[in-house]
């Protein structure tokens, strides 16, 4: 396992209306051409701190840029047969959604739906000896439980089994085939709807789970040596992760409290499984940790393509939370 099949890249967003109407400084800078970031303590009494990533978005990137830097060779890879993740990481109201979902014009759609065009113009150009099958499915994990966002019933808990074959998989969970863009993007909308949202003190509409969007890829190629077919399957996850916020900052107290505990639990387990595959070595990686972990075992390392894609505003009130999203994305490198 080397260490270049994760890449972290960072996305600063720019300052919104209502930072802008409170007049709040802006302690972020990016450099892109170097990949790096440098945070300023607002209080001014510690040297800037700068940290290095594969790639650093300021807050002028186009959703089109960040797609082929983050995603195209993802998905290149995953329409050639191999697993890939991107996770979108931060604290809530930083542009995890913006990244991945995007708004609906083409300008402004983000990695999701950019996936969805891609995949079928590769399928769409293929040569007619290639016949493929694109399924959808639609998860969040909410509490450390599992629910099918395409399920007619969403809030049913799943659980996780493992067989010998398949490996890690969840009983029961619903996989659409879909043959074009607007089928992918009618699953994504009717998921959409199912989403568990709770509104804390830092987003009316924040989301407090971990929502996983997977397409399998899966190609039969008929060629002279292999007149049968030749198949390959691929697994693109696309995950939009609860916000990174410690619960003090929230105001979360008895029930919400014991979420953003939970959150953290795993969100602090993909940590500790993307640095212990960044070092490789062949040590231990503590997929078990989590359900969040365990369910995308066989998307993380390995011959799979990993991109985490951490979020952070530019403005000085959220110097604690946008230090400790730099540390994290710092660690999965
Ligand atoms: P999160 O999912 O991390 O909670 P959102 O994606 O919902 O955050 O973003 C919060 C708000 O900021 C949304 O209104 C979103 O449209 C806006 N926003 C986020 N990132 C950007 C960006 N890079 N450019 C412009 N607006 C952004
Ligand atoms: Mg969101």
């Amino acid at each position: 396992m080397s260490g270049e099949c994760v890449k972290v890249s960072v996305r600063c967003r720019p300052l919104n209306s209502k930072e802008k109407a409170d007049n709040r400084s802006t302690i972020v800078d990016v450099d892109s051409k170097t990949g790096t970031v440098t945070l300023t303590n607002p209080k001014g009494d510690e040297p800037p701190k700068t940290f290095t990533f594969d790639m650093a978005f300021d807050w002028n990137v186009t959703q089109r840029e960040v797609y082929d830097v983050v995603a195209r060779p993802i998905v290149m890879s995953v329409s050639n047969g191999f697993n890939g993740t991107i996770f979108a990481y931060g604290q809530t109201g930083t542009g995890k959604t913006h990244t991945m979902e995007g708004a609906p014009t083409p300008e402004l759609q983000g990695i999701i739906p950019n996936c969805f065009d891609h995949i079928f113009e590769i399928v769409n150009s293929s040569p007619p000896n290639k016949q493929w099958m694109v399924r959808a499915a639609y998860l969040e994990i909410y509490n450390e439980e599992v629910r099918d966002l395409l399920s007619k019933d969403p809030k049913n808990k799943l659980e996780l089994k493992e067989n010998k074959d398949s490996g890690v998989y969840v009983k029961g969970l619903n996989a659409f085939v879909v043959k074009s863009v607007p089928e992918l993007k009618n699953v994504l909308e009717v998921g959409r709807g199912n989403r568990s949202v709770g509104a804390t003190l830092m987003n009316q509409d924040s989301s407090r789970s971990h929502s996983i969007f997977t397409v399998t890829i899966e190609t039969i190629e008929t060629t002279k040596a292999q007149p049968e077919g030749h198949i390959r399957v691929g697994k693109l996850n696309l995950v939009d992760l609860a916000g990174s916020e410690r619960q003090s900052k929230t105001g979360a107290t008895g029930d919400r409290l014991k979420e953003a505990t939970k959150i953290n639990l795993s969100l602090s387990a993909l940590g500790n499984v993307i640095s212990a595959l960044v070092e490789g070595k062949g040590g231990h990686v503590p997929y078990r940790d989590s359900k969040l972990t365990r369910l995308l075992q066989d998307s993380l390392g390995g011959n799979t393509k990993t991109t985490m894609c951490a979020n952070m505003g530019p403005a000085d009130w959220n110097y604690d939370e946008t230090l400790s999203t730099l540390r994290y994305a710092n660690r999965a490198k």
